[in-house]
């Protein structure tokens, strides 16, 4: 009998802007029962349409800074318009200790944080097609001022010269192919034999024995005539 390990395992999912992360992410957590997103905390405005404790715990730079100071998070940083935004150590322990495997959508910076502190994390980047392709898609999007855009261009730019540091790249064209991409990654993870708490080989001794009563086996000396 082959046991995994009873706490599950840390996923960082990273990407470039416009790479499609958030969408591969809901995917997978609707495919697979034991994965759960950790909802970060931010100190950025709340978008139209977004909702508290579910898209982000938001709260103010004063909040956040507080939070530091009481070491409430696993890892923090400053990305987006020097906002704070956060992973809380209370969050990810209640889920990996329910057995859950746990993803956080977190940026380069946190990601490092994270790998140092648990080198066994899954570290997965996701990168949208062609920078062409993310222009259109930022474009299509149509909510931000020509500077937001180039400072997300520039932040882009910037987390492709890391990418060496995660351990799985997928391009995010057709985005099934993504989904199945991921999925395959971490099924390949959960296989890994680091991975594994115990292989009893007890049990597989004792269901060959019984199969052998079970069909009245002889064990007659091999008699050549
Ligand atoms: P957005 O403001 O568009 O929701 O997110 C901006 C960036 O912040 C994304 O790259 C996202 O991955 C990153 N991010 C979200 N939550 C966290 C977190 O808890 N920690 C860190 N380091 N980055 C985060």
């Amino acid at each position: 009998m082959i046991k995994s390990k009873k706490n599950g395992e840390l996923i960082i999912i990273s990407g470039t802007t416009c790479a499609g992360k958030g969408t591969v992410v809901q995917e997978l957590l609707k495919r697979n029962g034991n994965l759960e997103v950790s909802t970060s905390y931010t100190s950025r405005e709340k978008r139209d349409g977004e909702v508290d404790g579910k898209d982000y715990f938001f709260v103010t730079d004063q909040e956040f800074e507080n939070m530091i100071k009481n070491d409430e998070f696993l890892e923090y940083a400053k990305v987006q318009y020097a906002k704070y935004y956060g992973t809380s150590k209370k969050e990810v322990k209640k889920l990996l200790e329910k057995g859950k495997d746990v993803i956080l959508e977190i940026d380069v910076q946190g990601a490092q944080q994270i790998k140092k502190l648990f080198p066994e994390t899954i570290l997965i980047f996701i990168m949208a097609p062609s920078m062409s392709e993310v222009k259109r898609r930022i474009k299509a999007r149509g909510k931000e001022s020509n500077e937001q855009i180039i400072e997300r261009f520039k932040t882009a730019y910037n987390e492709i010269n890391e990418i060496h540091k995660y351990n799985y790249v997928v391009v995010n064209d057709v985005l099934e192919d993504a989904v199945k991409k991921v999925e395959a990654i971490l099924i390949s993870e959960k296989c890994r034999v680091d991975r594994i708490e115990e292989i009893s080989l007890e049990n597989q001794e004792e269901i060959i024995h019984e199969f052998l009563i079970d069909k009245n086996f002889e064990n007659k000396p091999i008699e050549i005539k």
